[in-house]
């Protein structure tokens, strides 16, 4: 079955995130792409190979993509990714 948004936040929420390493608690924040120019934007997660494109350098048509929000354990700075939230 699948899962709306609006369940997959739910559950996102619900989850309690701690490191895998030291059992310490984990802060939540996202891991900043620099792509050319001025744009800034979070790391996204795509299913699949990467498909080469003139254009845009990877082509993302037709393609699942899930923004991805990435998690610091406040005692050891273990980082911790999640592909939560589909985008496209
Ligand atoms: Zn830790």
């Amino acid at each position: 079955m699948p899962l709306n948004e609006e369940s997959h936040n739910q559950k996102a929420r619900a989850m309690s995130y701690q490191c895998s390493r030291c059992d310490s608690k984990m802060e939540k924040g996202f891991l900043l792409e620099k792509g050319d120019g001025a744009v800034l934007s979070s790391e996204t997660w795509v299913a699949g190979e990467p498909q080469k494109s003139m254009l845009t350098g990877v082509s993302l048509k037709n393609k699942t993509i899930f923004d991805v929000i990435t998690f610091r354990c406040i005692v050891c700075g273990y980082l911790d990714s999640y592909a939560l939230t589909q985008k496209a």
